[in-house]
């Protein structure tokens, strides 16, 4: 059960698509006066070397947030509208430096590069991607959002992420306004429905190591739901070729439109799932192809958010031809 490390994932395509959302989640939801709780249940360590040896190993950051900020092309100036299906394929743009590309970028890119910024100040002074060298995980970027009335509540099984977690966040100094707990986040949730002031943000973002994941997922944001009918509940979830992977954003679906609720369902292809060979004749897996972000409840202003930044990811991060997104919303 405790194979799975985000630490070889970090800065993936998957990440950039789910922090990017993950920030205009949490720039809207921290506007208003009255308290957020913010629920992380599946938080990881917190923080990530991008070179380390686990990122340097697996390579996925490579096709990710490097990808994304080295590629030599600006972000495309108009963002082409998106279309359920067939996918949208967004053209790359004229060469250009990422670095002095800002003024084309989405703004929730621009705010996502914005973090990374802070937390790799020779990246934010030279643009220069070899100084990128720290990447936040969920807790860090729910925590740049918070103000004094703000609780988060982050949740971690691993040991030794759990270990690195606390350290992480123990450095923060920032107190009881962020409280770390090596429990089944699952679970956990039950107990922080409804919150205090009535306001909550959770991020549910398994492994999905054990096939159980999907359906926990399920179970878990339909008790949620029942429990605080209001909250915004936002699922990452794999595109990969699995039963229980397709059923998952069904699943989520059918349970906002039984509750009455608006959801939002945002999907990036960077490559092709299909197996390939070399030329010797061995198979090549592609790894992991495309993902989603399913949220229940979202804020009015996410879908323009996304509408803007997911052709430009498409645009940096596509790797052929199947590289597109889908942008779905209802309720
Ligand atoms: N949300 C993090 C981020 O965006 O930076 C990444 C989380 S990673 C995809 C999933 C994490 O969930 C892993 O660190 C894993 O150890 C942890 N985990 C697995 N099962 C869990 C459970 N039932 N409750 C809490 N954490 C769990």
């Amino acid at each position: 059960m405790f194979s799975y490390r985000h630490a070889f994932h970090a800065g993936n395509h998957a990440d950039v698509l789910k922090h990017t959302t993950l920030i205009a989640l949490m720039k809207y939801l921290t506007q208003k006066d009255t308290a957020l709780t913010v629920i992380d249940t599946h938080a990881g360590a917190g923080l990530y070397r991008l070179d380390g040896d686990y990122t340097e190993t697996s390579g996925e950051a490579q096709e990710g947030v490097f990808r994304l900020l080295s590629e030599p092309k600006a972000p495309p100036a108009q963002a082409p509208r998106a279309q359920a299906a067939p996918k949208t394929v967004a053209k790359p743009a004229a060469a250009k430096p990422a670095s002095t590309a800002a003024a084309g970028w989405a703004p929730a890119l621009q705010d996502y590069i914005g973090i990374l910024r802070g937390l790799n100040p020779q990246f934010a002074e030279t643009g220069d991607v070899a100084h990128l060298k720290i990447y936040p995980g969920s807790p860090f970027i729910e925590q740049q959002f918070l103000s004094g009335r703000d609780k988060l509540k982050l949740f971690e099984l691993h040991p030794t992420d759990y270990k690195s977690l606390s350290g992480n966040i123990e450095q923060l100094g920032v107190g009881r306004q962020v409280a770390v707990a090596r429990e089944d986040g699952f679970e956990a949730l039950k107990t922080f429905l409804p919150p205090p002031a009535r306001r909550a943000m959770v991020l549910c973002d398994p492994s999905y190591e054990m096939k159980s994941d999907y359906g926990r997922v399920a179970t878990c944001m339909a008790d949620a739901v029942k429990r605080f009918a209001t909250g915004t509940y936002v699922v990452w979830y794999p595109i990969i070729p699995r039963p229980e992977a397709h059923d998952l954003p069904r699943k989520l679906k059918t349970l906002a439109v039984k509750a009455s609720r608006s959801w939002l369902n945002a999907t990036l292809t960077v490559k092709s799932s299909k197996l390939t060979t070399d030329t010797s004749g061995e198979v090549i897996r592609p790894g992991l192809p495309a993902s989603g972000m399913f949220v229940i409840n979202p804020p009015h202003t996410l879908k323009a958010e996304l509408q803007a930044a997911l052709p430009q990811m498409v645009a940096l991060l596509g790797q052929d031809r199947n590289a597109g997104f889908t942008l779905e919303h209802g309720g």
